[in-house]
């Protein structure tokens, strides 16, 4: 196996490599001017790639093809066509031209659009992006794709991206310019760890809460959790093992490079990160990591859960975006340089990041809305709502004696003056690693850790892209009529870390003090749940700024805040339902069969010996009995309260009243149910217990 992988790896990607093989010079070169430089794509480039694609693809063994694209759902969507055309003589021929690569026309009408298409046509279009590469997946060609009304409004998450990476690439360029640099261009790279936990079928199938909503919405806590510590430090089981194997295989085919795997902090819990790439690329490497981890662990009998909080009181998934900037060239712009002159570019390349995250932190908050994540964020297992940046002490105190003109009292004493000598080496590593910050720097990249493990990454990206887009747009305005460039440079950087240094944080972000300091001395803001936070995403400062970097359109931008809300809705919404459904049909008359037992026995006994006391039976009978009329109750408060929610016509409205209304109401009912569990017997409960399904693999 292990002598194949060189061999494996990629073997289903149309990659750069089977470019160069198979395409004429003049072909590849065009191509990759379109992939590098944003250059048009000429329609005989067009065919030709696609004439390649197709003859490659067929040898691959695909009859079909489709263009892959990421709609507002989150889901990819795909819609095949066969290679195959009637040839005319009764025959069939192969075809597949370069319009067909270019361009497709899904039946959108099924897609979530926020109205958009409503207004404008009710036909969308994939377009090709030549920069992430094409792949097979179930003998299909998959051609990844942006997904546009025909007025050319993005009805997808790609088309933002793309907006976004050119957005900074512009920026830095004239950033990189001003330092002497001419670059061709500037990218992001991302690489993203994922966590997930997998779990037996047939236990899965039993629960069918998991089933309709990926998470459990009843279940007390098991006798073991994760207190032990034995499953992070523990060996990784058989069953697990093979898993990983076959996952591993997979993505290697289609060319991603999964590079570590290990247990996670709770039972059945396990993370899996790629070698980063190019922020749009890794974001479709992302989403079919997602699909692929969930399909192969079918095929082990077992349930890949992506949710970011399955299990309450257990430690819930993220997934941590790790992010930096790089040039063509290869150089990593968070990179602490060698020169005094390469370090103060790279500290104001810091700077533009410090400021984006405090400009905007509700919207690097609302990247990763979701209901699933609301659970997760502030429960002292990630980090919390409240957004700052980590640096570590090193990095800190070199910002620190810059903003007050000190000298820096690392390993020798130095005054900090940005200018052609002078500047301290600091050390690339940052071992400190603080693992409760939302954003933290380490050592060349920064890790935003917010991130729910069901998101996908291009929302963040979006907003952490603009953003940064955003400071560098300032700086270079600025510096650009500087006369004299190192004094402006100083200053400027002194100023931004005066005026952004409550953003920093290197502290513990699970403290309830933090909460306080935060919110209270630093005024940084505390965006609960998507409710609080998506209606942001409308602020002035937040559509401007994204629009003037062209990122969205002011239509864009109301479609997505209602999408998002519209989602967050539809999922709390589905799962007050399964929660009375399952109480219903499940939970009372299990309960009340425990009862008639309870009560028969009590009453067999007693005429058996009328003196016997059947202090079990009584006790456990009128407790219970007193939670199945809480649980009927707070059923029917639910009830009325899922009628209640359509009353609400915006959106934002629905939203709040859910926060505020539903979900109070479902933790009522949660309390209640299993409480119940824990007075009756195993053997009438209607579903796998907590301890069953977390140590249903083994
Ligand atoms: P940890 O669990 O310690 O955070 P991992 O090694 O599991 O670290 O994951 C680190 C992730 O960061 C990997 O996906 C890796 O490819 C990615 N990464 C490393 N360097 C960069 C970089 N310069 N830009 C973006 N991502 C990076
Ligand atoms: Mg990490």
């Amino acid at each position: 196996m292990t002598e194949q992988i060189p061999e494996l790896f990629g073997s289903l990607v149309f990659d750069d490599r089977v470019m160069k093989e198979r395409l004429s010079a003049e072909v590849y070169n065009s191509l990759k001017k379109t992939i590098d430089e944003n250059v048009r794509l000429d329609d005989d480039v067009a065919d030709a790639v696609a004439q390649e694609m197709k003859k490659w693809a067929i040898e691959k063994g695909a009859t079909h093809f489709t263009h892959w694209f990421q709609p507002l759902t989150g889901v990819t969507a795909e819609k095949h066509d066969s290679f195959i055309e009637p040839s005319g003589d009764g025959g069939v021929i192969m075809e597949f031209s370069g319009k067909e690569l270019i361009k497709g026309e899904p039946d959108a009408s099924s897609f979530p659009s926020g109205g958009l298409r409503a207004t404008f046509e009710a036909r969308g279009y994939t377009a090709w992006d030549p920069t992430s590469y094409a792949f097979i997946k179930d003998n299909t060609l998959c051609i990844p794709t942006a997904f546009c009304s025909y007025s050319g409004e993005a009805l997808d998450k790609k088309t933002p991206l793309l907006r976004s990476m050119q957005a900074i690439n512009r920026q830095a360029k004239r950033i990189l310019k001003l330092f002497g640099t001419e670059v061709k261009y500037v990218r992001t790279s991302v690489g993203p760890e994922q966590e997930y936990f997998l779990i037996d079928k047939e236990v899965f199938e039993k629960r069918r809460d998991l089933v309709y909503t990926g998470r459990t919405l009843f279940g007390a806590m098991p006798p073991k959790g994760q207190e032990m510590d034995d499953h992070y430090f523990g060996v990784i089981k058989p069953r697990v093992k093979e898993y990983m194997e076959d996952l591993n295989e997979e993505l290697w085919k289609l060319g991603i490079l999964a590079k570590t795997e290990h247990n996670e902090v709770a039972p059945a819990q396990h993370e899996l990160a790629p070698i980063y790439s190019t922020t749009n690329v890794a974001t479709d490497s992302n989403q079919l990591t997602m699909e692929i981890m969930q399909k192969v662990a079918r095929r082990h009998g077992m349930i890949c859960l992506l949710h970011e909080k399955p299990f309450a009181g257990v430690n819930g998934s993220g997934k941590h975006n790790n992010w930096s900037m790089a040039t063509d060239t290869g150089v990593n712009l968070f990179s602490p340089g060698e020169t005094p002159y390469e370090n103060a570019q790279f500290l104001l390349f810091l700077c533009a990041v410090i400021q984006a995250v405090d400009d905007y932190q509700d919207l690097l908050r609302l990247s990763v809305a979701t209901a699933g994540n609301d659970l997760r964020l502030g429960g002292d297992e990630a980090p919390p709502a409240i957004i700052s940046v980590f640096l570590g002490d090193e990095l800190t105190a070199i910002l620190d004696a810059i903003k007050d003109d000190k000298p820096y009292e690392g390993k020798e004493k130095v005054q900090m003056k940005l200018g052609v000598h002078s500047l301290p080496r600091f050390s690339r590593d940052t071992t400190d690693r603080n693992r409760t910050s939302p954003f933290a720097f380490t050592g060349n990249k920064f890790e935003f850790r917010s991130l729910g493990s069901s998101n996908s990454i291009a929302c963040s990206n979006i907003m952490l892209n603009a953003a940064v887009a955003e400071s560098l747009r300032q700086y270079a305005d600025e510096l650009e009529k500087a006369e004299d460039f190192e004094t402006e440079l100083h200053e400027l950087i002194k100023r931004v870390i005066k005026k952004h240094e409550r953003i920093l944080f290197n502290g513990n972000g699970y403290g309830e003090e933090w909460v306080k300091e935060a919110t209270e001395v630093r005024g940084l803001s505390n965006l609960k749940t998507t409710a609080d936070a998506m209606p942001h995403l409308l602020d002035q400062k937040n559509m401007d700024m994204l629009m003037a970097h062209k990122i969205f359109t002011a239509a864009e931008i109301y479609s997505r805040c209602d999408i998002m809300l519209e989602n967050y809705c539809k999922t709390v919404n589905i799962e007050a339902l399964t929660m009375v459904d399952m109480v219903r049909k499940n939970y009372l008359p299990a309960i009340e069969r425990y009862l008639h037992r309870l009560a028969d026995t009590t009453s067999l006994m007693k005429s058996v010996n009328s003196e016997v006391k059947c202090n079990y039976e009584i006790s456990t009978m009128t407790k219970l009995s007193e939670l199945t009329d809480l649980i009927f109750d707070t059923t029917l408060c639910l009830e009325d309260k899922i009628k209640q929610i359509k009353v609400f016509e915006s959106f934002i409205a629905r939203a709040a009243f859910i926060r505020d209304e539903l979900i109070p109401c479902m933790d009522q009912l949660r309390k209640y149910v299993d409480e119940a569990e824990m007075l009756t017997s195993q053997r009438d409960w209607p579903f796998p217990s907590y301890g069953q399904i977390l140590f249903s693999v083994y």
